[in-house]
């Protein structure tokens, strides 16, 4: 499987799940407010709050079709230890590959003249 560059992808932060991108103590001492922000407690446990099937802090540019962390540089472990072309990532991909292609196809849709935006 060609593995796409993960600004062209997106697809490991996609889920339905919200417990799916855990915040623990170490990776939330490390977030500014910013990021904070974009995490929510379930019971005692800290994660990424997960908005319209994919984690809050992915942002997607239509234009250059690119999918990009806006916390980068504080994100949790859990996206560090995600490794481009491991075997977690071509499993990622082989479930969800259409995804953020899909959630990219929407947003160029509704920012065209006339589309549901
Ligand atoms: S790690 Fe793999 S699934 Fe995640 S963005 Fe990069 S290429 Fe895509
Ligand atoms: S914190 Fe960043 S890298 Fe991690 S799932 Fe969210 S958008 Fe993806």
């Amino acid at each position: 499987m060609a593995v796409p560059e993960c600004t062209a992808c997106g697809t490991c932060c996609f889920s339905n799940l919200p417990e799916y991108v855990r915040v623990f103590g170490c990776d939330y001492d490390r977030m500014d407010d910013r990021a904070r922000e974009l995490t929510r407690f379930i019971g005692n446990r800290c994660y990424m709050h997960m908005e319209d099937g994919r984690c809050a802090a992915l942002t997607l540019d239509a234009e250059r079709g690119l999918f990009l962390c806006s916390i980068y540089e504080v994100r949790p472990d859990c996206c560090r230890a995600l490794e481009r072309g491991s075997g977690a990532c071509l499993g990622e991909l082989h479930e969800k590959r259409e995804r953020p292609l899909i959630a990219l196809d929407r947003l160029r849709r509704s920012a065209a003249p006339g589309g549901d935006g």
